[in-house]
């Protein structure tokens, strides 16, 4: 194993984003690269989970996170490989994923670090598919979503990384699926490749989303998978059946707005269709993680699972990535690759 510089790049907060971020509220620093003391190691990060929740984390509001300080590393997920090791537990030349992002190198202790295997999938595959978005998606739609064989399933943001995972186990559980992104090549990929019934362009579809829905699902929808919220919520409002299930699991067109937005103005079909909204937090939900792996990790090994990824190169583009998330510039998993990856 090479012996690590002197000196590594991180990303900060240089100004908390009005509206839609801009290049200008980020700033790549250089800082030492620490030395494990003992009881460490010294991992060298290699790929960069880039996430929705961030963009909440840049305002200096209290919520289920800590805010990012100005002027400090935007600490986010993070995946790679033990160079040095004082540690009893960590060897040199463990894969692992934690939540040290967003710079080249970092100590731990082992607290939040979790050893993954390559010889199961590539190191990425641990921030998306077998991640955070995996297990996001598994415990919304499975625990939440209460999914039976032929009921139908809508999921919006369904070319990300929670939505396609989303959709394809609504597949593999017997579901009808039908998925909203942006553009028709997102949505084209959807129904080729990943076997969804039906997918429509909401940005196309324009203020008609409720007659998109209606089209595509004429007996109703019995699961909504909300990742986007505003006038999408209230379109799959007015397409619910009766004992209806909204796992409720992210909100992006909201997410740069400086104003709450109002609404949804029909959230009074909730009673007379006896719906179940269920707002949820992955991190509490961190008990499903073996059975998950053990379902999703087989099911990607018998090919009925497909994983994509938008990768973007080199650390100074993280902040471009983060943007370009925000505007729906991936396919699967955005990531940040900072460093060789091994296990390729
Ligand atoms: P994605 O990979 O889905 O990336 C975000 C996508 O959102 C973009 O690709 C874009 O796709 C879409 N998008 C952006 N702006 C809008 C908009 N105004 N209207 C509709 N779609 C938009 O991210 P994730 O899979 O990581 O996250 C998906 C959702 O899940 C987010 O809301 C996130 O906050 C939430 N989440 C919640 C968790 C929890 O614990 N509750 C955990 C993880 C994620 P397009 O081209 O289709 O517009």
């Amino acid at each position: 194993m090479t012996t690590p510089p002197a000196k590594q790049r991180e990303i900060h907060l240089a100004a908390r984003p009005i509206g839609t971020p801009k290049p200008s509220d980020f700033r790549v620093a250089t800082t030492p690269v620490p030395e494990p003391a003992d009881g460490q190691f010294l991992v060298r990060n290699i790929y960069m989970s880039v996430d929705p929740y961030m963009r909440g984390r840049m305002r200096d509001v209290k919520s289920y996170v800590p805010p990012f300080q100005i002027g400090a590393v935007l600490d986010g997920g993070s995946a790679g490989q033990v160079v040095a090791s004082r540690h009893p537990k960590f060897a040199e030349g463990d894969f692992v994923v934690g939540g040290q992002g967003f710079r080249e190198y970092y100590v731990s202790d082992g607290a939040g670090q979790r050893k993954v295997d390559p010889k199961v999938a590539p190191l990425s595959a641990f921030l998306g598919i077998l991640g955070g978005p995996g297990l996001t998606a598994y415990v919304g739609l499975i625990d939440l979503g209460k999914p039976k064989a032929g009921e139908t399933l809508l999921v919006s943001a369904a070319a990300g990384a929670v939505g396609m995972v989303v959709g394809q186990i609504g597949k593999i559980l017997g579901l009808r699926v039908v998925g909203s992104a942006g553009g028709p090549d997102k949505t084209r990929w959807l129904k080729e490749e990943l076997g969804f019934d039906d997918a429509f362009d909401y940005r196309a579809a324009g203020g008609a989303l409720d007659r998109a829905i209606a089209e595509r699902c004429p007996d109703g929808v019995d699961i909504y998978f909300e990742n986007v919220g505003g006038a999408m919520l209230e379109a799959a409002l007015a397409n619910m059946r009766p004992f209806g299930r909204i796992p409720l699991c992210g909100m992006i067109a909201l997410y740069n707005d400086e104003q709450p937005q109002p609404g949804p103005r029909n959230l009074i079909f909730c009673i007379p269709r006896r719906l179940t909204l269920t707002g949820f937090i992955i991190s509490d939900h961190f008990d499903r993680f073996p059975a998950f792996t053990r379902d999703v990790a087989g099911w990607l090994a018998d090919g009925k699972l497909k994983n994509r990824e938008t990768i973007v190169q080199g650390i100074e583009n993280a902040p471009a990535a983060f943007i370009g998330l925000l505007g729906g510039e991936n396919v699967g998993k955005m990531l940040v690759q900072i460093g060789p990856d091994p296990t390729r």
